[in-house]
């Protein structure tokens, strides 16, 4: 994986919460932005590493699934494939929000300009067979979100434009207004609707999204999924959400992978379960010589595998067959294949087969 948090971090898999503090600390200090020699991409990935490794749970998730696999592609790229329908909006918390801001601010908080709202980061959920988590797969996913306005290229207006300023809130980006809420009443500030918070108009607004920047259209990822991926686990695509106000931040897409239920494997972690049906007949047919009468089991791998059942195989336990099962998602290796037998019994049998078989039973005795 492209993201090793420990090696980020330059910690053993078995280092103490200290041991990857003190690491932490250590190189956030050498590559911090503000000094020579820093390096802000290295620093964001240091950080980013810390907040899952120094987090028991997260880091649990991450050592168990390397945490939410980081898509390859990003926004743009391919054509042609429509998931179709999924369109999720991520919740609207922003008016709690305001409350909360204005309560702090009302407390002795500082009070700060709004800039742009961000994009929403975005979910969506796709649907994969277990054939393709056991090869992995490039998906192709098409969806409907906002996106940067082409005509301003995402500034909301002409690129000559004057401004004078805004009538509305007087420059100041934001208007004063009271509320009365559940906690009672109170006096909240808005980010200016009118200029986007800018305080300042554009004699020429973009005609195309009159000002925001953002339109509403369409986004073309390319998703690739790694092989031994887990029903349920979630890919997060950095940028591919909500296009932001204004050539502001984009939201992020989460994937949440779904793993179809197979017609004949069910899976436990990496390991795969299949039921086999065998004649009695033929199970005797096998042990009299296996290379005449084969038993052969299919693989996920889409190939036809045949059985080497030792004489002593006790049939009331599965058959297991080594590395037939999924990929291990994060480290080299396949889980096992486990044959559950089934044996069935003849339906009816002639008179000739049960003489036969009685002359076979006495020939055995
Ligand atoms: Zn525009
Ligand atoms: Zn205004």
């Amino acid at each position: 994986m492209s993201n090793d948090y420990y090696k980020i971090l330059g910690v053993e898999k078995s280092s103490s919460d200290e041991d990857i503090k003190k690491a932490y600390r250590k190189l956030a200090h050498q590559y911090h932005p503000d000094k020579t020699g820093g390096d802000e991409k290295k620093f964001k990935e240091i950080n980013e590493a810390y907040q899952t490794l120094s987090n028991k749970e997260k880091r649990a998730q991450y050592d168990r699934f390397g945490n939410t696999a980081q898509g390859a592609g990003g926004p743009g790229g391919f054509g042609g494939f429509s998931q179709g329908g999924f369109d999720f909006q991520g919740g609207d918390f922003g008016d709690l929000g305001d409350i909360f801001e204005t309560f702090f601010n009302g407390m002795g908080g500082q009070q700060k300009r709004r800039t742009y709202a961000h994009g929403s980061d975005m979910e969506m959920v796709q649907e994969i067979t277990l054939e393709d988590a056991y090869r992995g797969i490039e998906k192709n996913v098409t969806y409907k979100t906002n996106i940067h306005c082409a005509q301003c290229k995402g500034l909301g207006h002409d690129a000559k434009a004057t401004f004078s300023q805004c009538k509305k809130c007087d420059g100041r980006g934001e208007v004063r207004e009271t509320r009365s809420t559940f906690f009672g009443n109170f006096a909240q500030v808005r980010t200016c609707t009118e200029c986007h918070g800018v305080g300042q108009i554009p004699d020429k607004r973009c005609s195309s999204c009159s000002g925001s920047g953002v339109v509403r259209g369409e986004k073309k990822i390319a998703v690739k999924i790694l092989p031994g991926i887990a029903d349920g686990q979630i890919i997060k695509m950095v940028g591919a959400g909500e296009a932001g106000e204004r050539g502001s931040q984009e939201g992020d897409l989460f994937l949440h992978v779904r793993v179809k239920p197979h017609a004949i494997f069910s899976r436990q972690d990496d390991h795969l379960i299949i039921e086999k049906e065998i004649q009695l007949i033929n199970l005797l047919a096998y042990f009299s010589d296996s290379e005449a009468h084969p038993i052969y089991v299919t693989t996920i791998s889409g190939g036809k595998l045949a059985l080497d059942i030792p004489r002593d195989f006790t049939f009331n336990k599965p058959f297991k067959v080594t590395s037939e099962g999924m990929p291990h998602f994060n480290r080299s290796g396949k889980g096992d294949l486990f044959v559950h037998f089934k044996i069935v019994p003849p339906h009816k049998m002639s008179k000739d087969a049960k003489r036969l078989l009685e002359e076979l039973r006495n020939e055995m005795r």
